[in-house]
């Protein structure tokens, strides 16, 4: 983290303010169930920024606990889905459509590949994770209790 990689951003309404401090730009597509329904329509896309995040005025910030070691972020009073939030380690994936400026962001990774709904498709050249995959490299543990991350 350092003043250089410091990137603003915030909600529709402008109501939630937040600075981030992200070491890349390059971010992650997941297309799991929650996601998908958290985004309303496709993949969640985020980038990873760790557990700094400044926000200015944290009072319209709405938290939902979504499975045991995530919880999702949103403005209560526009909507707009912000962060994805990790319980353990406090790290942050934020939104990518909520930053003031992604033009030099890139998509890397996509998660849950194998449970993408047909019926669209990213033409980014990405490495492809399928839900097994995606478990084997992050999941806490693999009991079948949580479907999604
Ligand atoms: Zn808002
Ligand atoms: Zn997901």
């Amino acid at each position: 983290m350092g003043e250089a990689n410091k990137l603003s951003g915030g909600c529709l309404c402008g109501a939630v303010r937040f600075t981030a401090f992200p070491e890349t730009h390059n971010y992650t597509a997941c297309h799991c169930d929650m996601c998908t329904k958290v985004s309303g329509g496709t993949a969640y896309l985020s980038l990873h920024c760790g557990p700094t995040v400044k926000i200015e005025d944290d009072r319209q910030i709405g938290i939902y606990s979504s499975s045991d070691w995530a919880e999702r972020h949103f403005c209560k009073n526009c909507g707009t889905p912000l962060f994805y939030k990790f319980k353990k380690t406090g790290e942050y994936g934020i939104s990518v459509g909520v930053f003031d400026n992604s033009d030099d962001f890139e998509m890397v990774t996509q998660y849950f590949t194998d449970t993408k709904p047909a019926h669209y498709s990213f033409s980014n050249e990405t490495k492809n994770m399928t839900r097994a995959e995606v478990f084997a490299a992050f999941a806490p543990s693999n009991d079948g209790a949580a479907n999604n991350v």
